[in-house]
């Protein structure tokens, strides 16, 4: 990948003034970008970032909480699940059971606002997010892609059974898991109503693909590639998958590329405009703006 240069725009100057609002250089970069488009065709891709103010740690980044730090790339796969299930389960459900805990934020409520400003203006809109937690839909989005899973729900682990992959998943809530919790066992794990094997996660584990599932919509998130026409990253660290794809697609269609973290490096690429502020305090004052535009 290419180094940072010239040609990539960063901002984490202080507030200027612009009237009788106050407008950070970010916001305004945003705000051109966004109206510039007119109806075309917005994506939104959100990680981990955007759930920090939640209260939810990263998987991945630089936040010394990441709990995925540890040994994620083994204990997130399929190959450990078939290994030791209830080592899994318990791992699972002790992160699950906090994640499920959570609200959302002003960052996440601004994005519901964004696509109802998007779309209301007769524009497209899909956010991709990356979390699991189920904070986007708490907060209202609709138009919304969870391409890694939610850890709302749980599915069978047998393929082609009708409660897993393919197309099956069922509630979180369906399984009460007291007797799990009391004594984590192969006799208390939750098992599927249909077949009775165990249930796993409904999550994208790190050996699996991007269409194991339909409920993951990967061909909604190709075709958002092939199409979109400015896209904005949200709280993601550039180090999974669908970022990339994002990334190299919206630079390859010369899209307005920008990305809202107050963390940010080094951009990954040149093109990218990297906008160093918390999204819980830009994203409302923005739509706000946009929406009195
Ligand atoms: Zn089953």
């Amino acid at each position: 990948m290419a180094k940072h240069s010239t040609s990539c725009a960063c901002y984490d100057q202080p507030m200027t003034s612009s009237g009788n609002s106050t407008v950070t250089p970010g916001q305004a970069t945003l705000t051109d970008a966004l109206t510039s488009i007119a109806g075309g065709f917005l994506v939104v891709v959100t990680g981990a970032g955007i759930s920090l103010a939640s209260g939810i740690p990263t998987f991945r980044g630089n936040d010394p909480d990441a709990v995925w730090k540890k040994d994620i790339t083994e204990l997130g796969t399929n190959r450990y699940f078939m290994q030791d299930p209830v080592a899994s389960w318990q791992w699972y459900t002790e992160r699950f059971d906090m994640v499920l805990d959570k609200q959302p934020n002003a960052a996440h409520r601004a994005l519901a606002d964004l696509e109802r400003w998007q779309t209301g203006r007769g524009g497209e809109f899909v956010l991709i997010t990356q979390n699991v937690d189920p904070l986007h839909e708490r907060a209202g989005s609709q138009r919304l892609v969870k391409v890694h899973g939610s850890a709302d729900r749980v599915r069978c682990s047998r393929a082609g059974c009708i409660n897993g992959a393919p197309r099956g998943s069922l509630p979180r809530t369906d399984f009460p898991m007291n007797a799990f919790r009391d004594n984590p066992s192969l006799p208390t794990l939750p098992r599927c109503p249909a077949c009775n094997a165990p249930m796993r996660q409904h999550v994208l584990w790190f050996d699996e693909f991007y269409d194991e599932h339909e409920s993951y919509q990967w061909s909604r998130v190709l075709d958002a590639a092939q199409r979109m026409e400015a896209l904005l990253f949200v709280g993601t660290s550039f180090s999974v998958g669908v970022t990339a794809l994002f990334l190299e697609a919206g630079l390859a269609r010369h899209c307005p590329v920008l990305s809202i973290d107050p963390g940010a490096g080094e951009a990954p690429v040149a093109g990218i405009v990297q906008i160093k502020e918390a999204a819980e305090d830009l994203l409302p004052s923005l739509v706000k703006a946009l929406q009195d535009s």
